[in-house]
């Protein structure tokens, strides 16, 4: 069995991404930049955005984080958003979800840039990924996509089960596991809320890729012998054996699938911290489409 270390790969890419940024430099040239926008004062998203700070800064990019209180407006947002689009020093934006209630998210979505659209949300880069066409991949996908190349893990002719279809993550991966490309060219079941006979499915997997948010959910009965299993889920649960008082596990029950798998990705250290590698990767890709 080996674990597939999300942190080493996503330091890999901080690295390559900080030599393009030497290159950069010495060309004198402007240096790639990332806006987020964050509503409210949710703590995770407060996280997630300062992870991405930290990211920019240090691989060498411009990043400006642009704060609003919960109660601003659809429309001043929508009205920040185009300021945003039209300003040529910006090249990636996101706005850091989910927004508050009262927000048409999906309007929101829509009124970014495709060009500067790294999350890969817009629907004119979900539809560009579903024909194949060049698109800013989202951030989680494309995550398990660079884990599984780096890693050279096999996967044309594969029986692949995706659980969970969610567009940011079981949606997406199902797509780019099944397109003729490498990593793809698998033959995907995508498995739901609703799915019956379950394990039986997932115990037909050669590659499992589990994105459901329930903790410890997939157990060993669940895997076949030597499978590939990739945790997307994040769960914060309470533990009495940390200072903080909670810790981090995956959908994957990771001390008894472990052991029956050829390759697994750990939580945390696993796709987690792709996520934000993956969207320095996005953020590039655009400045160098403008250049
Ligand atoms: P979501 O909540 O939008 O969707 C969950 C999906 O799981 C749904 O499609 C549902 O049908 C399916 N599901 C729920 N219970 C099921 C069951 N018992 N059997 C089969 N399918 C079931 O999920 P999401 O936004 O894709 O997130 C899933 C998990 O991944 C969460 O833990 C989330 O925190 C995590 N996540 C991690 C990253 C990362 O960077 N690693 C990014 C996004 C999401």
């Amino acid at each position: 069995m080996q674990i597939i270390d999300g942190k080493k790969i996503a330091d890999d890419i901080y690295r390559e991404l900080s030599a393009e940024i030497e290159v950069i430099k010495n060309l004198d040239k402007r240096l790639p930049h990332l806006a987020a926008v964050i509503v409210g004062n949710d703590g995770a998203s407060e996280t997630y955005v300062a992870n991405k700070e930290r990211a920019c800064s240090n691989v060498g990019f411009n990043s400006t984080i642009i704060r609003y209180p919960e109660n601003i407006s659809q429309q001043d947002l929508l009205v920040k958003i185009k300021e945003l689009n039209e300003n040529n020093e910006i090249d990636g934006l996101i706005v850091q979800l989910p927004l508050p209630a009262h927000f048409d998210e999906q309007q929101v979505i829509e009124a970014i840039n495709p060009n500067k659209d790294v999350d890969g949300f817009h629907p004119m880069n979900v539809g560009k990924m579903l024909v194949g066409i060049p698109s800013f991949i989202s951030a989680t996908p494309l995550g398990i996509i660079e884990l599984l190349s780096r890693y050279k893990i096999e996967t044309v002719g594969k029986s692949c089960v995706v659980i969970g279809r969610s567009n940011i993550v079981g949606k997406p991966v199902s797509v780019l596991m099944s397109r003729n490309a490498y990593p793809g060219n698998a033959t995907v079941t995508i498995c739901h809320s609703k799915t019956k006979g379950l394990k039986e499915i997932c115990l037909n997997a050669d590659i499992l890729i589990v994105a459901i948010g329930k903790p410890n959910y997939l157990t060993a009965d669940m895997v076949k012998e030597g499978a590939v299993v990739i945790d997307v889920g994040i769960n914060r649960i309470k533990s009495d054996k940390t200072k903080s008082g909670w810790k981090l596990i995956g959908d994957v029950a990771f001390d008894e699938v472990a052991p029956k798998c050829g390759y697994i990705t750990p939580v945390p250290g696993g796709v987690g911290l792709m996520t934000v590698a993956s969207l320095l990767l996005n953020t590039m890709k655009a400045y160098k489409n403008k250049h």
